[in-house]
């Protein structure tokens, strides 16, 4: 709910009539055309109204009930699965420039690009009578608006599959595969030493709940596989947490969830910020006799477990995860552990395994 109150003073008396007080949600999305033609492109997903008749200067309050949904009308567009809809109904957080209280350089939204913009406002303006005389007097005040948990409407069930492919990226939740990433180790003579093999133990994409006011903290577990050709197990160092933000935009209503079949009439913004680092030093590998017949070169497989913990503070300018019509933000959670084979001196090598990651905003 916000309400308010607009206050009018006059000197004149002049005879008012009408008072339309606003509340406005818009999105603005700007991009640099080939040939340097800025284009803009600007659509109001929210617009309620009250109107009042007032013949003198005074006080006058409004209440308005921002939907957890917004109106059908809002997302007219074609869309490839009914799903889309869903999403692109959902109310979209305010988006870009600086958040209230911004005195913190972190508090700065620094995870959106400045062609993308999404603002709530509060509008009043002041129709008067003698149109030929009076000006029309309105008034603006911008509101910063961060969509929490609701039970009547849940978020979609699905996230963007980051894809650098052509392939449209993939919608359901549950197609999602485990991410694993595998990498040869070669000493510096270029002899292969084993495999090594990350990947995080989640069904699915993690959803977080963040909270205003404190940190959200999450466990996620790592397994390392190792198959070693020469017996041994490379030592871990430590390992990097960050959180890789994309916004994706485009000029025009987007049909599906990637934004990505729109050529040049869309982009994405990606920046990833640092989250936390972890000691591996004391991490042990455990040592399996390797079953496998259809490598004879392999000798042992390694296996370490490691619990990967870190916290996210609602100083981090986060907003939910969400996809709107020609504005949408993911993330993922990049895991990168570095390590290092056999004797080697030089700097540690580093495998990165990322994880789809939702987040939602609660209010309690
Ligand atoms: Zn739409």
């Amino acid at each position: 709910m916000v309400s308010g109150d607009i206050s009018i003073h006059v000197e004149n008396n002049n005879h008012y009539s009408d008072l339309v007080i606003m509340l406005e949600g818009v999105t603005t999305v700007s991009m640099q055309h080939e040939v340097g033609v800025k284009l803009q492109s600007t659509q109001t997903f929210l617009r309620l109204s009250q109107k009042t008749r007032i013949d003198s200067p005074g006080i006058f309050p409004f209440t308005f009930v921002i939907p957890s949904a917004l109106p059908t009308e809002s997302c007219s567009h074609v869309v490839s699965d009914p799903l889309v809809r869903y999403a692109h109904t959902a109310l979209p957080p305010s988006l870009g420039g600086k958040t209230p209280c911004a005195t913190e350089s972190n508090k700065t939204d620094t995870l959106t690009p400045n062609a993308v913009q999404i603002r709530y406002c509060i509008k009043a303006t002041l129709q008067a009578c003698q149109q030929d005389h009076e000006p029309v007097l309105s008034t603006i005040r911008e509101i910063y608006v961060i969509p929490t948990l609701s039970s009547e409407r849940p978020p979609p069930a699905f996230t963007p599959a980051r894809s650098d492919s052509d392939k449209p990226s993939q919608l359901a939740l549950e197609k999602h595969k485990s991410p694993m990433k595998a990498q040869i180790v070669r000493n510096i003579f270029r002899r292969k030493e084993g495999r090594l093999v990350s990947e995080v133990l989640q069904a699915g994409p993690l959803t977080m709940h963040l909270h205003r006011q404190r940190p959200t903290e999450a466990t996620i577990p790592l397994r390392l596989r190792y198959y070693s050709d020469s017996g041994v197990h490379p030592r871990l160092h430590n390992l990097t947490i960050s959180i890789r933000a994309s916004t994706f935009f485009g000029l025009s209503p987007s049909p599906d969830i990637s934004y990505q079949n729109q050529s040049q009439q869309s982009s994405v913004y990606t920046k990833s910020l640092h989250i936390a680092t972890q000691d591996m030093s004391n991490t042990t590998w455990e040592a399996t006799p390797c079953l496998t017949e259809t490598d004879p070169q392999i000798e042992m497989k390694y296996e370490a477990l490691v619990p990967v913990s870190f916290s996210l503070s609602p100083d981090r300018p986060f907003v939910p995860t969400f996809h709107s019509c020609v504005v949408g933000r993911s993330y993922e959670l990049e895991v990168r552990v570095y390590y290092q084979v056999g004797r080697e001196t030089i700097f540690p090598r580093r495998i990165t395994t990322t994880l789809p990651l939702v987040i939602t905003m609660s209010n309690r």
